[in-house]
């Protein structure tokens, strides 16, 4: 079956890099792209008219925690500064001997609606992703039996994705004053690799060749020298990609530099794990970060002579008063960044948006952060980051992963007049201006719809799911607050 595209512009690609075809066709047969250009006068078997449309390569999101992120509802505008912005301290750390509730990510194997909750979890997750635009994504390293829902999802609705269950040497607790604890296990990270590495052994390559493997020690400071180490090796010998939190938190900096006498990039360049399919998030705090006022920095040169990715996830960030610095110096040196959303919404146009704007302003020059650089990372960025030349590209031979947007804006006004379709995109679009996605060459949503999910009740689901994580803050929240006292409403809450 070969299918022809008409469009009013393509992010086609040529020489190794994005162009722009205005009125061109792109042409599809099986999984792959035939063609692309500005005509083509073969047979093909149906076409699609994407006039007003931009056709792209779907976007590739490095850094999906799964689930519906009630969680973090928790902490717009607020926190508990001794974490210096970083979410997941404030969120999912527990009470010493409780575990978080709602979210199924933490749940244990028995408890109570538990089969429901990893089914919404995954279907929330990946319907979230399609309906924006993204054709891959990375799971950073969430429980066994959420990849196990998030494969049957992936395997059900076409998307394609790295999973496979991420590995520590043990977690945060809140002790009994609320301060953080660490309760380490050396012997449960190696269980845990050789965990990830059955499960990979068994679903890569499954679902078509959708699901990949990907290895995730979770953080830096919560993983052993050893553990880093054997995960460097096992991505040697199996040819995987791997993805670790790292110079991601002030705290964490701290932690490592003290323990290993290292900044957290000195330590992968030690265990020789720096290289491009080394997706570090988020990278934003390394020792050339002014804010750590740490001398003789070597971070980025170390990142960027590795050729090593970032997974930058600028709302994320953003929302907790920090930022990268800088683009510019990031750029330059040769780390590959590539965008993740982290946290919610899951729209990669926003994401762009949003790091382009402060990309430019801790660049210090409109210049940085172009509408095409961050287009670039959240395509070429995330393909380089699991060593892929086949995806995040329009080109004969790539696989046909392929989005159009609406550069109506679905009808209204936001747009205006569009002259360069990429920057519109990027300054005026939404996800939701997504409008058709075809992964592997298969239709998965069309004109917004996607066959076997039903938005409304998505909605309702993750809406209680929610309601459940907020109304039971005080039973794990290592200072035993409730919601309201943790996250004081926008305005106060009329009687
Ligand atoms: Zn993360």
């Amino acid at each position: 079956m070969r299918t022809r595209i008409n469009a009013t512009w393509i992010v086609g690609h040529s020489g190794g890099q994005h162009q722009l075809i205005r009125d061109g066709v792109l042409v599809y047969e099986g999984n792959k792209i035939v063609h692309v250009g500005k005509r083509f006068a073969g047979r093909v078997d149906k076409t699609i008219d994407a006039t007003g449309k931009l056709v792209a390569p779907g976007f590739i999101d490095t850094h999906v925690h799964s689930g519906h992120r009630a969680s973090h509802r928790l902490i717009t505008d607020t926190g508990r500064p001794l974490y210096f912005g970083q979410p997941f301290l404030e969120i999912s750390v527990p009470k010493e001997g409780k575990v978080v509730k709602g979210d199924p990510r933490y749940l244990k194997h028995g408890d109570a609606g538990v089969e429901a909750a990893f089914h919404l979890n995954a279907s929330f997750t990946v319907a979230e992703l399609l309906r924006n635009g993204v054709t891959t994504f990375i799971e950073y390293g969430s429980q066994l039996r959420v990849q196990d829902s998030l494969l049957a999802e992936v395997t059900r609705l076409g998307i394609r994705a790295y999973l496979a269950p991420g590995y520590d040497c043990g977690r945060w607790v809140g002790d009994e004053k609320g301060r953080l604890k660490r309760v380490r296990d050396d012997a449960m990270g190696l269980t845990g690799l050789e965990t990830a590495l059955q499960w990979i052994e068994m679903h890569d390559g499954a679902a078509g060749g959708r699901v990949r493997g990907i290895l995730v020690p979770r953080e830096v400071e919560t993983s052993s020298v050893e553990l880093l180490t054997r995960t460097r090796t096992a991505a040697d010998e199996r040819k995987l990609p791997v993805a670790t939190h790292a110079a991601y938190s002030v705290l964490e900096f701290h932690d490592v530099v003290r323990e290993h006498m290292m900044t957290p990039i000195e330590l992968l360049d030690d265990i020789d794990l720096l290289r491009p399919t080394l997706n570090i998030g988020h990278g934003n705090f390394i020792a050339d970060n002014l804010n750590l006022n740490y001398s003789a920095a070597r971070d980025l040169a170390l990142m960027g002579s590795a050729r090593a990715t970032i997974s930058h996830c600028p709302i994320n960030i953003v929302r907790r008063a920090r930022t990268l610095d800088n683009w510019k110096k990031y750029q330059e040196a040769g780390v590959n960044i590539s965008i993740g959303s982290d946290t919610y919404p899951r729209d990669m146009i926003m994401n762009m948006r949003t790091a382009s704007y402060l990309g430019k302003i801790m660049s210090h020059t409109y210049f940085a952060a172009t509408a095409g650089e961050v287009f670039r990372a959240a395509t070429l960025g995330g393909a380089t980051s699991v060593g892929r030349d086949d995806l995040g590209r329009l080109a004969p031979g790539a696989l046909a992963d392929i989005i159009i947007i609406d550069l109506s804006g679905r009808n209204s006004l936001r747009y205006g007049p569009v002259r360069d379709p990429v920057k519109s995109v990027v300054e005026c679009g939404v996800g939701d201006d997504v409008d058709t996605v075809i992964i592997d060459g298969k239709m998965c949503m069309e004109g917004g719809i996607i066959p076997g999910v039903d938005f409304s009740k998505l909605r309702e689901q993750a809406q209680a799911a929610g309601e459940q994580v907020w109304d039971t803050l005080a039973e794990w929240d290592p200072l035993g607050r409730t919601a309201e006292k943790a996250c004081p409403w926008s305005f106060p809450l009329a009687d």
